[in-house]
């Protein structure tokens, strides 16, 4: 065993937007020695990952790589143990459908320290990026979380009678697959029909995009826009305010998804911009600014300086120039 103990933090990144990654979360990912992450977390904050720390994907679903939740769980531990800064980085919130409950089991039984970083859940934020209040004064006055996800050919475990009594608004995570079976279960429980309902897919990235119908007609909507994941989907009076308080996509960049490839101490203020305008940031740095060092490129430097009087006009093309 390595003589010093390591340390692991559970950070919530967000649903994707980086702007929504708690500024102690970017703190503890900057000085991360080991990043283990998921799927769901956004590009950007990929990108922010340390240059020397260990990056594991355990998230990759594509070609079955995904790995067990034991396997996350030992991974945690190990890097725990060989003495390194560990940041386990989740979609949204860690304690919220996140399993973060589960990884610390392990970790408590080992005696490694820990602590919590809470996130923004996808949940409450993907509404507010599609202009939907969860609660207001007059539409509801609670609301509920609900997993839709239901392990292969079993059926759905959700109390739909309860629910569809309560009054309050509903957003199921993890349902775009169960979809016909939500609806079916409220339509059945005795929700009316014309109940608005609505599904938010890709929220707060380039890529979001919504479907508002009533919930007797969602899934049809949904079909023929062809919503995908991840998505959310929101049942509630409150579903109707999206078409007057919808506002991410009224930015002028709403929906573009920008590469920038400058060094990344002037990235920064770049990204910044373009993301206040609605735009989706990728910072990727290509270009490394660095000292001249050879001696035949510093003579055909002076040489280009002694003739400066041949020329009647010297652009530079940016700061660095
Ligand atoms: N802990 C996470 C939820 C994990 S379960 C949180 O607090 O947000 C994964 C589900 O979250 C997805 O199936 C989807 O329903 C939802 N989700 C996460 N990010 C999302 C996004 N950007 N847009 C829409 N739904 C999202």
């Amino acid at each position: 065993m390595a003589e010093k103990m390591g340390k692991v933090w559970l950070v919530g990144a967000g649903p994707s937007d980086i702007g929504l990654l708690t500024l102690k979360g970017l703190r503890v990912l900057e000085q991360a020695q080991a990043v283990v992450y998921d799927q769901l977390v956004g590009l950007e904050i990929l990108l922010r990952i340390p240059a020397g720390a260990e990056a594991i994907d355990v998230g990759k679903q594509a070609g079955n790589h995904k790995k067990t939740q034991e396997e996350i769980n030992r991974i945690l531990l190990e890097k725990a143990l060989e003495g390194k800064r560990v940041v386990r980085l989740k979609g949204g919130d860690p304690f919220l459908f996140g399993r973060g409950g589960e990884e610390l089991e392990l970790l408590r039984a080992h005696g490694v320290p820990f602590e919590i970083v809470p996130g923004v859940t996808s949940a409450l934020a993907v509404p507010a990026y599609n202009g939907i209040p969860v609660t207001h004064r007059e539409f509801a006055s609670s609301v509920h979380i609900i997993t839709g996800h239901r392990k292969a050919g079993e059926a759905l475990d959700i109390d739909f009678q309860s629910l569809a009594k309560g009054g309050g608004t509903l957003v199921f995570l993890m349902g775009v697959r169960s979809l016909p079976e939500i609806v079916r279960g409220l339509l059945a429980a005795g929700m009316p029909a014309d109940t608005p309902a609505a599904v938010l897919e890709r929220g707060t990235s380039a890529g979001q995009r919504r479907v508002v119908a009533a919930l007797g007609e969602l899934e049809d909507e949904a079909g023929r826009q062809g919503i995908g994941t991840p998505a959310i989907i929101v049942v509630g009076e409150v579903c109707k305010l999206a078409e007057t308080f919808g506002w991410y996509e009224q930015l002028p960049l709403f929906g573009e998804k920008i590469l920038v490839t400058r060094p990344r101490d002037r990235a920064s203020r770049l990204s910044e911009k373009l993301r206040e305008l609605g735009a989706e940031t990728v910072s990727l740095p290509s270009i490394e600014t660095v000292p001249v060092s050879d001696d035949e490129t510093k003579a055909k430097i002076g040489e280009a300086m002694e003739r400066l009087g041949e020329y009647d006009l010297l652009a530079f093309t940016s700061p660095y120039g």
